[in-house]
């Protein structure tokens, strides 16, 4: 089987080319004579590994000089302990926008140390839209405000940073980091699991306002300790060395590309096109507010789901591989990441129309 286009929602397709890459250093790292997985992450050629991986992340984003970049094991779940035990600082309150499955896992982990205000909360209309700003009830005392940016199951994206004033913006960015430019000055924590949008499972990257860190709730173990890390460059334990690496080569490669600005017009177009070939047949629907629908993850559902278990596999033998949607969803879900080239965006969007023409 040649390489097929791979919709999954995560972990998710890596950019051929840095795939190639790591396949030519495999067995030797640029002369070094070791894959860089069985380097010591104290080594000067990990070492240098890891410094222009964050240098061409902080170019990429932008990110102002008083922000630590973290790269950790944990995935983003592990984040949702972490901000609370960091960011409480003595206060017992945060705000959280309920706009989806992951803010619920967010909300309901923060519980365990604090009082959860629910500034919007979207479960009545399944997810499908997000509050308006006017009815949003942010408490000026909170410790911080926590959203997600995009909701990757829903397919439910926020358009706009929210206005929090002095109050600290938290966003898990999982399945949306480095879609598009991004102004980092307006966050106090961004954090995301690698494997949707910057390459393998197994890491998470944590970009946080340098005082916020330093305060944190009594017996919060160090691992869980922002300040531990950032002291430590992010090698207070072994990091997730191959991970890293591999995220170095997509930052590369995104720069190649572009960078961010060249990235969300690709993203932009390609997201507008299978929208507007949903929205155009009547065999086809995407149940998300047109204001708020991810450019990552496109949900949609067949007038027929009779159909589905058809679809899927008429998909797959055509090479559009990993296209069922979240089990809580139902129907299709395409993720199209940085990595999906508009080509298999193209190519999905035929093969739609096809199976629409010979079975609706
Ligand atoms: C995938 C995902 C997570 C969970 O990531 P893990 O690395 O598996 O912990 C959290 N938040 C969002 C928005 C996600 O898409």
């Amino acid at each position: 089987m040649s390489r097929a286009y791979n919709f999954s929602a995560g972990p998710a397709a890596v950019p051929t080319a840095v795939l190639e890459q790591a396949q030519a250093e495999m067995l030797d790292w640029q002369g070094s004579g070791m894959n860089v997985m069985e380097m010591s992450h104290r080594g000067k050629e990990f070492m240098s590994i890891a410094a222009q991986a964050e240098a061409d992340l902080r170019e990429l984003l932008n990110v102002p000089s008083n922000y630590k970049v973290l790269f950790l094991q944990g995935g983003a779940s592990s984040q949702f302990s972490m901000v609370p035990m960091n960011l409480l600082r003595g206060n017992s309150t945060a705000d959280y926008f309920n706009t989806g499955q992951w803010s619920k896992k967010a909300i309901s982990e923060a519980k365990r140390y604090c009082e959860v205000n629910v500034v919007a909360d979207s479960a009545a209309q399944n997810f499908s839209t997000i509050p308006d700003s006017d009815t949003w009830s942010l408490n000026p005392n909170a410790a911080y405000v926590h959203y997600t940016p995009n909701e990757t199951i829903g397919g439910l994206e926020f358009q706009d940073i929210p206005e929090t004033g002095d109050v600290p913006l938290v966003a898990d960015m999982s399945s949306t980091i480095l879609s598009r430019p991004l102004d980092v000055s307006k966050f106090g924590i961004i954090y995301a699991g690698a494997q949707k949008n910057i390459g393998p499972a197994g890491m998470a990257i944590v970009i946080v306002r340098e005082d916020l860190i330093g305060e944190v709730l009594p017996q919060t173990p160090s691992m869980f300790n922002y300040n531990t890390h950032a002291d430590a460059d992010s090698m207070y334990n072994t990091p997730p060395t191959y991970t890293w690496y591999l995220a170095g080569l997509v930052f590369q490669w995104l720069k190649k590309q572009g960078g961010l600005a060249a990235m969300g017009e690709i993203n932009q177009r390609k997201a507008d096109a299978l929208y507007s070939a949903i929205d155009q047949s009547d065999f086809y629907s995407n149940p998300v507010d047109v204001r708020y629908r991810s450019w990552m993850n496109v949900p949609f559902t067949l007038a027929n789901s009779e159909l589905d278990a058809s679809f899927l596999s008429e998909a797959k033998a055509a090479h559009l591989l990993t296209l069922k949607g979240h089990r809580s969803v139902g129907g299709m879900r395409a993720s199209i990441y940085n990595a999906m080239p508009e080509a298999g965006v193209q190519a999905l969007i035929d093969f739609m129309q096809d199976f629409e023409r010979r079975k609706a």
